[in-house]
């Protein structure tokens, strides 16, 4: 213990005077430096100062806060704490102050106070000399005693806490290699002591004295803490006693019930969830995180709402087909055969799908364009991509994304999000169960935008082949390869399909069907098809082609053949209905031995009557089959016609012209009006025109007039200035849908020629064409 001190103060130093806190070797605080001396001391000693003898200070404890400069020096502490300013942090608001960390080094005594302003500096004498401190105890023994006897209740106090802490395994371990007579001092400002017992304990110049002053506070804590644990022990007993009530409740249980089921259960899950890791064929990356991922879900308490969320990821990843996949079948000429018994006309199609196929057999990889259809609805869009996977052996999945604008629909929502979940492209190779399936994206053209990014530039990543083969999902977060899936899309139009998007893929137009089509298509495979799905028969149920060629023209106005299909769904159904009670009826009348002629019975359908059908007196007795559709028939079905007569009528004045108008659905036949009546030569255009519309409109009417006299065209009066005392109002029907381009200039001219002429326009002409001021037709 015949140490030299380390430390060697200045024997003069500028004072530090604080009056909340005590500072003790050995120990650091942080002190607020407001009073004016202070901070003079703060700003010439230690900012300017670049000496390390500069940052030394004597702190001088229990000073009474200094209300002003003018204030003399108060009395001061004699005894106090040479400190190093670690740290000094400046600050302006509220008011200027400073806070500075300091690290007590060793006692010191003020010998004279030297100079007061601006801040004090005292001449000091170091108080803690080591190497005197044989000969200021008595004995050696004495001291050596005390000191072994304070050491063990420091061992004990620090023993009581937590030793997982830390700070606390550092503060054990320098019990043992700090000099023991430092000890007094560094523990006093850790354990709980008043300011007034530090103060004392700086006071204590003398070790033995020190020593004797820090044992009781020592042992105050110590008994503190005893007190408390014991008091914490008791309230775990009632925890403890809570939580035992469960599996006690458990034992007493009857075996196999529910809850232990339940437990059994999810433990059993996980080991199987956990092979299935083992034994999956999932690539190394994706193997890695699901090892990381049930680690951590073992550890994990099943109520934790994490735990759901893990373990459904889990299951995601071992069911995805990471390796798996269907063999292609790839002979073309049955893949022609197929697609032509499935699907008639649409030529141009199938011969572009046939050389993708061709192409495909003889290069066995896929890195070929998207191919995307586009056509009106209903025109076998998604029937040909169905066909397409059929002709492979390929599984199909369609994925819907009209409606879709959040990104996270195709890539998924990351797994920190309440409900996560992944985007529609891993659900459908969840959902198939392999890797090479074709995806039918379904209307690209209707894809939405919003806030929550663009889906439209997420499904570039899908379908572009460079990039798909790691293709990153939010929700999984390892690459899948998307590679060996086959995409398809289908729209309506390409005008909304995003430019980027529309570069990734080759567009088949298919365009829609003649009415002579529909037919064919009718016959052969959407009247087969409702029989079929009917649990009908040739046998019970003719359709004419005649009544086709009336649905197609009468009740359906389509570019596809949709709605024909679903009219020959509702013909299909009023006949089952019919065929159901026909044999209801025959077996009744069987039992009650009626004996029936042939000429007895009725045709029902066949009845010019149209409430045939629903009579109930009709039905008396079994309908004749086959059950043939007329006319009468389908009028009592379908109801009266839809859009029966409506050309010849609507032309049977002046005035009245056909226009042909392209919309994203197919075709279409629009009607505009005019009329002209008394006024100033004002022409009103209606119908929600664009500017373009307008423009033909009045450039129609400037050649009419340039050309009146030629065509004998006339005003109301009979003159050939045709606006001369005149208005003319044109309208465009179905004022709702906005409307533009030149093409209906023809339309126009001929529909104001017909109004100034008086003469009729043919009802079975329908027009489009941009017309010049000199005439010319200019076609579309
Ligand atoms: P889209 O996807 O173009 O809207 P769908 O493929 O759903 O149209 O076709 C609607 C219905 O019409 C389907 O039942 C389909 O079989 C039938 N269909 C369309 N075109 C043809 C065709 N050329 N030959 C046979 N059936 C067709």
């Amino acid at each position: 213990m015949s140490s030299v001190s380390p430390i060697q103060i200045p024997s003069r130093l500028p004072l530090l005077l604080t009056h909340e806190g005590v500072l003790l070797p050995g120990s650091t605080m942080r002190t607020s430096v407001d009073s004016a001396r202070n901070l003079q001391l703060v700003r010439s000693r230690l900012l300017k100062g670049t000496s390390l003898q500069s940052t030394i200070l004597g702190v001088i404890p229990n000073t009474p806060d200094p209300a002003s400069d003018a204030q003399d020096l108060p009395p001061l502490h004699r005894i106090g704490t040479a400190a190093l300013a670690v740290q000094v942090v400046g600050s302006n608001w509220p008011k200027p102050h400073y806070t500075l960390l300091i690290t007590g080094l060793c006692r010191f005594q003020i010998v004279q106070v030297l100079k007061e302003k601006p801040y004090p500096v005292a001449e000091v004498e170091q108080l803690d000399r080591l190497e005197e401190f044989p000969n200021t105890c008595k004995t050696r023994e004495e001291l050596g005693e005390l000191s072994e006897q304070f050491y063990k209740y420091a061992v004990q106090l620090v023993e009581m806490l937590d030793m997982s802490v830390p700070a606390v395994a550092k503060l054990r371990r320098l019990l043992d290699s700090l000099p023991r007579e430092a000890l007094p001092d560094i523990l006093t400002s850790i354990i709980r002591t008043s300011n007034k017992e530090k103060l004392q304990i700086l006071d204590a110049v003398s070790l033995e004295e020190r020593f004797k002053m820090t044992i009781p506070l020592l042992v105050r804590q110590i008994e503190g803490l005893k007190l408390l644990q014991k008091t914490r022990k008791h309230k775990q007993d009632d925890d403890k006693r809570v939580i035992a009530i469960r599996p006690i409740r458990r034992i007493t249980h009857i075996p196999g019930a529910l809850e232990d089921e339940d437990e059994d259960e999810d433990h059993d899950d996980i080991v199987m969830l956990e092979k299935k890791i083992r034994t999956s064929s999932m690539p190394e990356q994706a193997h890695k995180v699901c090892v990381k991922e049930i680690k951590r879900l073992k550890k994990m308490p099943q109520s934790m709402p994490e735990y759901a969320l893990t373990r459904n990821y889990l299951e995601l990843m071992v069911e995805l087909p990471w390796n798996k996949s269907t063999t292609d079948r790839l002979d073309i000429r049955a893949a022609r055969i197929l697609l032509d018994n499935d699907h008639y006309a649409m030529e141009k199609l199938k011969k572009r799908v046939l050389e993708y196929l061709a192409v495909r057999q003889l290069k066995n990889n896929l890195k070929g364009p998207i191919l995307c259809f586009v056509g009106p609805p209903g025109v076998g869009k998604t029937s040909v991509g169905r066909s397409v996977a059929k002709t492979l052996g390929r599984e199909f999945h369609r994925i819907a994304l009209g409606g879709v604008c959040d990104q996270s629909d195709i890539r998924g929502h990351r797994r920190t999000y309440v409900g996560s979940m992944p985007g529609r492209i891993i659900n459908g190779l969840k959902t198939v169960g392999v890797n090479n399936p074709v995806f039918l994206l379904d209307e690209v053209d209707k894809l939405g935008k919003s806030l929550q990014g663009d889906p439209a530039a997420a499904l570039l990543e899908v379908l572009d082949p460079e990039q798909n083969h790691n293709f990153t999902d939010h929700y999984l977060n390892v690459a899948f390869d998307l590679s060996q899936v086959l995409f398809i899309a289908t729209a309506n139009t390409t005008a909304t399909i995003p430019p980027a998007l529309l570069d990734r893929m080759e567009i088949i137009q298919v365009p829609g069907y003649t009415q002579e089509e529909k037919i064919e298509i009718a016959h052969r495979h959407l009247i087969p098809k409702q029989l079929e799905q009917h649990g009908l028969t040739p046998q019970q149920i003719q359709i004419p082609q005649v009544t086709t060629l009336d649905i197609i023209t009468r009740y359906t106005r389509e570019a596809g053949v949709r709605s024909l299909d679903r009219k020959f769904g509702a013909i299909c159904r009023a006949v089952a209905v019919k065929v159901a009670e026909g044999q209801h009826k025959e077996a009744k009348l069987d039992h009650s031995d009626v004996a029936e002629g042939e000429g007895c019975k009725e045709h029902i359908l066949e009845d010019a009557k149209p409430e045939s059908i629903n009579d109930a007196t009709d039905l008396a007795l079994p309908p004749e089959m086959p059950i043939l559709i007329d006319f009468h028939a389908l009028k009592d079905i379908l109801g009266p016609p839809m859009y029966e007569m409506e050309v010849s009528e609507r032309l049977s004045q002046p005035g009245v012209a056909i226009g042909l108008a392209w919309t994203p659905l197919g075709g279409e036949i629009m009607f505009v009006e005019a009329s002209r009546m008394d006024g100033e030569g004002q022409l009103t255009l209606t119908g929600q025109l664009g500017d373009v519309m307008k423009e033909s409109a009045h450039l129609a009417i400037s050649w009419l007039r340039s050309n009146a006299k030629k065509y004998h065209l006339t005003n109301a009066s009979g003159n050939f200035d045709l606006l001369d005392n005149t208005d003319i109002h044109l309208h465009f029907p179905a004022g709702a849908v906005t409307k533009d381009g030149p093409s209906a200039g023809v339309t126009i001219v001929t529909c104001l020629a017909s109004l100034f002429s008086g003469r009729l326009v043919r009802s079975d002409v329908a027009m489009t064409g941009e017309i010049t001021l000199r005439g010319l037709v200019l076609p579309d």
